[in-house]
């Protein structure tokens, strides 16, 4: 029995570990290659109910607590990252009606979500608006009885495969943050399109895409009220930034697990890698490094369910854990020597999958002016 975890979590951990490593990781070489957004991945996803991991019963999700959920992710990720990256994605849309909207919309969006029927986009980034939400040019400005949703949003991950979007746009064109309101968005909605995905450097099948809107949208498509967008965009993004930090882990612990055994088998002057201390002491490096960014990332989850505001303890886990999975991809690249840099083997795909986590869902920079602020308030 482990101190930090529970049996119930350690239960959906291993059940998770089980399903990802016979129907994900398989896949996970092809699908980086041909940069493919891996369909089948999804159905099985949804099969095993992973798709409202994070969602409550009454939705038709697993209502999986925070904990369980990390440790899921970190499944997910191990066996392929960019899998788990298109199902976090999917998880940050489905909060967004979860924390902003009302009943009648969560009944309306959720339960297809929850099954995997319906997969989610979660639209914040624009051409000029990143790291700053307050810069964002999107508007939706009343129209009759709806707004006209009129912007340009990018680097959407699963904007070509969702069948719905939370989009985040100006109801109140002056400057700040106060005007943000957040919209679902319907693929085949006259008006919304969706540009060519973006060739990117790692998580490769998990294809990002600019979306183009100029579209009529009824009011029931305003996920709460007129304003509240950026408070549920914050509050979503606390959740996504633990489950980034779980995505970590899991590359991480892929690039590790890979590393203890090619030291085992490779043989140098006569004598396996594993015998020399200068390997030793990086597996021990990689090893508590992992440890620390996990137990970070279950502290910033386990605080979530008690109710309490973690967002310094997500940007912590966030920060820590991105750059923990650089550095132990690096390193276990390293142990492989040359045969890590080749494509026949994962260690040059866990090095460049992990790199996107330092950026995207705020940059470790950004994360370092939450903690900063948070310390000095
Ligand atoms: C693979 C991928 C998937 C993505 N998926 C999504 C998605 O699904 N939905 C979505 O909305 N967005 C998504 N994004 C966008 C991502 O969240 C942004 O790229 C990220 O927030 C950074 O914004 P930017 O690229 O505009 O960089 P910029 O904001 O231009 O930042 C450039 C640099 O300036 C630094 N910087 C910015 N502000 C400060 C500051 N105050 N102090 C110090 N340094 C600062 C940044 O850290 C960065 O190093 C995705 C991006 C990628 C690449």
């Amino acid at each position: 029995m482990d101190f930090v975890i529970g049996q119930d979590d350690a239960a959906l951990r291993d059940a998770i570990r089980r399903f990802a490593q016979e129907n994900l990781a398989p896949g996970a070489a092809r699908a980086d290659r041909d940069a493919a957004f891996p369909e089948g991945h999804f159905d099985s996803l949804a099969e095993f109910g992973a798709m409202g991991l994070n969602l409550p019963a009454d939705y038709g999700g697993a209502g999986a607590p925070a904990t369980g959920l990390a440790l899921a992710v970190e499944e997910i990720a191990a066996a392929c990252a960019a899998t788990a990256s298109s199902v976090t994605a999917h998880y940050l849309a489905t909060d967004a009606i979860l924390l902003g909207g009302g009943e009648a919309m969560q009944k309306r969006w959720l339960p297809d979500a929850a099954a995997g029927r319906k997969l989610g986009a979660f639209a914040l980034t624009e051409p000029g608006a990143g790291s700053d939400p307050a810069d964002m040019s999107t508007l939706a400005l009343r129209e009759g009885d709806g707004y006209r949703l009129r912007g340009t949003k990018h680097f959407i991950t699963n904007g070509g495969s969702a069948s719905f979007v939370t989009v985040f746009a100006k109801t109140d064109p002056t400057p700040g943050y106060h005007g943000i309101s957040a919209f679902v968005v319907a693929a085949g909605t006259p008006g919304f399109e969706v540009g060519v995905a973006e060739d990117t450097m790692g998580i490769r099948a998990s294809r990002i895409y600019e979306l183009r809107f100029d579209c009529l949208l009824p009011a029931e498509n305003l996920i709460g009220e007129e304003g509240s967008g950026f408070r549920t965009a914050m509050r979503v993004l606390d959740r996504g930034r633990v489950e980034i930090a779980a995505v970590a882990c899991g590359i991480a612990r892929a690039a590790l697990e890979a590393a203890l055994g090619w030291v085992r088998e490779r043989k140098i002057s006569g004598q396996p890698l594993a015998n020399f201390q200068a390997i030793q002491f990086m597996l021990a490096d990689m090893k508590t490094e992992l440890e620390a960014a996990r137990l970070m990332t279950l502290r910033a989850a386990a605080l979530r369910e008690t109710g309490e505001r973690f967002t310094r303890e997500a940007a912590m886990a966030k920060l820590f854990a991105s750059e923990m999975a650089q550095r132990v991809t690096d390193l276990a690249l390293q142990i492989h020597g040359g045969y890590g840099y080749t494509r026949g083997l994962p260690l040059e795909r866990y090095a460049r999958d992990a790199r996107i986590l330092r950026i995207f869902e705020g940059s470790s920079e950004i994360q370092r002016n939450i903690i900063a602020r948070s310390e000095l308030s």
